[in-house]
């Protein structure tokens, strides 16, 4: 018995050390500089239908930035589907963040006067941005501090700048503003955590283009920031098969860019 205890013993000793031996390499590696954050915006249901079963699939995080969301269901006794799954999504990783209750955008945007930003004085829209986190906070569990996407990407109110109030407000943590395919970030020390720039991706953009900013992302050993809408949808629509083309590129590189929350992301870089 002796014996077949010290044989066993022997036999786990051999593959605990041919199991460190076997991942020396990776300890020794390194991590890749460039990171890419996946973000999308207004909690749209092609992102519940089409974006998280596809990221779930390959195990990569995303931010989504959301809006109020509808809190009832019409089936009797059945809790409010939307709730629900932003909810798992939430508890699946991905990192829910702010992006106003009722998203103001400017009337030259197209939005209706009752709605629009030019309605709103500085007040209401903090109020907003207040409310929304309280909003979060009773879905996903409490949290000091959120990342915030402007609506539309406006970062302004009555012509003055809002972003050190949002400062001041004490529970943004990082804030995503907007801009083009050429917006990556390589120098984080001087980078305005509150005014993060990303690429506002436009309808109809190939896997390719997704996949070239990738590319120049990892070139620059930066930050490249990804500003979605809708996936297989309407809005800014981008298909669901470049979309996937993008997953599957950025999970087959793996070690050559690391895939992020906006969050983290941006507290990284910060560090640099
Ligand atoms: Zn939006």
């Amino acid at each position: 018995m002796r014996y077949i205890t010290t044989i066993i013993l022997g036999l786990m000793a051999m593959q605990i050390s041919l199991d460190t031996f076997c991942q020396a390499p990776l300890k020794n590696k390194g991590v890749s500089a460039a990171i890419i954050c996946l973000t999308y915006d207004d909690a749209l249901p092609s992102q519940l239908d089409n974006v998280i079963p596809q990221l779930n699939a390959l195990n990569l995080k995303a931010t989504f930035f959301v809006n109020s969301l509808a809190g009832s269901s019409n089936q009797i006794g059945h809790a409010s589907p939307s709730l629900v799954r932003w909810k798992a999504a939430s508890i699946q990783g991905h990192e829910l963040g702010n992006h106003t209750l009722f998203h103001p955008c400017p009337e030259r945007l197209g939005w209706e006067k009752e709605v629009a930003l030019e309605a709103y004085d500085l007040e209401r829209l903090m109020s907003e941005i207040r409310t929304m986190h309280s909003y979060l906070d009773i879905i996903m569990g409490k949290k000091s501090k959120r990342a915030y996407a402007y609506p539309c990407n406006e970062t302004s109110i009555g012509g003055v700048d809002y972003a050190a109030v949002l400062r001041e407000l004490g529970i943004i943590s990082y804030g995503r503003s907007g801009g083009d395919a050429h917006n990556n970030i390589s120098n984080g020390k001087d980078l305005d955590g509150l005014k993060v720039p990303s690429w506002h991706v436009m309808e109809g953009t190939t896997g390719a283009a997704l996949i070239e900013f990738v590319e120049r992302t990892i070139r620059s050993n930066g930050l490249g920031i990804f500003q979605f809408h809708d996936i297989g949808g309407l809005l800014f629509n981008v298909s669901k098969e470049a979309h996937q083309d993008l997953l599957n590129y950025l999970s087959a590189n793996a070690d050559r860019v690391r895939v992020m929350t906006f969050s983290d992301a941006v507290a990284e870089m910060k560090q640099r």
